[in-house]
């Protein structure tokens, strides 16, 4: 993230270092303004500005342009490099994983860095010391996008270990992209949680004024460290401004919009609670610890797969697909086209699980209403029931996993575990909140 070409030439001879304040001549005219780290994706003439207003502008400069440093920052350490001593408060493990709320911000520019110490994990917001004892470790530097079932397996055995050591709570910062498969996955592998596992993100860097990071970092490590809570949560803005973190059950959540800092809704349950104001509420139907050991079941069986139906669905797109199983989020109550059931029924015959989902995402799968939904059954699929497509994928992958035939899975798969399946469908988790 270093300039380059005539942009480094004009803030080299100034002097001048990303953070300290400059004023740079261009055709723009005179713009003054703390100047930021060069951006991988702006080109080796532009410099960047962070304005008074928070916004940043980038500068076209040319050979007759001029830049003077206005005033140097003061300069503070990178990051404080020693973890503060314990205050006795709550014992909070942080867990990084990637993405951007694990980054590190430099308060000075607001640039972003990716964490790659523990130190910087925590000091990325410094407030958090104020709410726990905060024991950060850096598991990985990923993009969710690159997240793979042996990250699940790891993460859960850290979190197990974070518990066996003590901690009160565990926040695992993530990227956002596919934290609702990690969050799942969790749930599944750690039962009899002592206290709440927050996986936390954020929608936009902290680079920017509008960031959720600081926030969504906060109220994850207050819910960990304040909730009566034995499960599996996922924090993130409750809406657009910087009204509360929700939190969301791992198993019951969807990142359902790209940017929105409210991407991330509940489906099929009301969010379990929230944290408002520097307090944190739960919903009734939160699920306190058990007061049973924790359990780590931790196996997985990777061959299995994930597909959506569509109207010109081919029987070659199920099959080759298919692994030891595979889930359908078919449409309405969980049907795919009925030219396919033969297909479904050789998968099954192969001992193959065929499980049906909805790409409606709220309500339940029901096989018995329509004969495409009869026949799969009796082709051997079996219903997700009020599962979450992505959510059926994890549980499937985890049962064929720890089960010690296929059909034992299935019923491990049927069964709820984490909170992820229920008998009836509550009717005000429809719209998220
Ligand atoms: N796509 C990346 C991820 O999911 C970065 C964005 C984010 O942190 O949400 O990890």
């Amino acid at each position: 993230m270093t300039y380059r070409g005539l942009a480094e030439k004009l803030i080299r001879d100034a002097g001048a270092e990303a953070g300290d304040t400059v004023r740079v001549r261009s055709a723009k005219g005179d713009v003054e303004g703390v100047l930021m780290p060069h951006h991988d994706f702006s080109g080796e003439d532009i410099v960047t500005l962070k304005m008074r207003s928070g916004y940043n502008v980038g500068l076209h400069v040319d050979a007759k342009s001029e830049l003077d440093l206005v005033q140097r920052a003061a300069r503070r350490d990178r990051v404080a490099r020693d973890l503060p001593p314990s205050r006795g408060l709550p014992k909070v493990t942080l867990l990084g994983t990637g993405g951007t709320i694990a980054s590190y911000v430099d308060y000075r520019t607001g640039a972003v860095h990716p964490a790659t110490t523990a130190e910087e994990l925590a000091f990325a917001v410094p407030e958090v010391f104020q709410l726990a004892d905060v024991q950060p470790r850096v598991v990985f530097q990923v993009f969710s996008e690159d997240m793979a079932p042996e990250n699940w397996q790891v993460l859960a055995r850290e979190v197990y270990r974070a518990f066996q050591e003590g901690a009160r709570g565990v926040v695992v910062p993530h990227g956002t992209d596919t934290m609702q498969y990690t969050a799942a996955m969790l749930g599944f592998m750690l039962q009899g949680l002592p206290g709440p596992c927050v996986v936390v993100g954020a929608q936009r860097s902290s680079d920017r004024p509008s960031s959720d990071a600081a926030m969504n970092l906060q109220g994850a490590v207050q819910a960990a460290a304040q909730a009566h809570l034995g499960e599996v949560a996922v924090a993130m803005h409750g809406t657009t401004s910087d009204e509360d973190v929700v939190l969301h059950r791992g198993t019951r959540v969807r990142k359902m919009h790209t940017s929105r800092r409210d991407a991330f809704q509940s489906v099929n349950c009301p969010p379990l609670g929230r944290v408002h104001e520097g307090r944190v509420t739960l919903a009734p139907h939160a699920r306190p610890p058990t007061g049973h050991a924790l359990q780590l079941l931790d196996k997985f069986e990777e061959d299995v797969a994930l597909v959506w139906s569509y109207p010109g669905m081919r029987p070659e797109h199920i099959e080759r697909a298919a692994g030891k199983g595979i889930v359908i989020a078919g449409s309405g109550l969980g049907h795919i086209p009925n030219r396919l059931v033969p297909t479904v029924r050789k998968l099954t015959k192969k001992g193959v699980v065929v499980a049906l989902a909805s790409h409606c995402l709220n309500g339940r799968v029901n096989l018995h209403v329509y004969s495409t939904g009869r026949d799969l059954l009796q082709a051997g699929a079996i219903a997700a029931h009020d599962m979450l497509p992505e959510v059926a994928y994890c549980k499937l992958m985890w049962a064929l996993g720890n089960a010690k035939d296929a059909e034992r899975a299935v019923e491990m798969f049927q069964k709820p575990v984490a909170g992820e399946l229920d008998e009836r469908t509550p009717v005000e988790g429809f719209g998220g909140r």
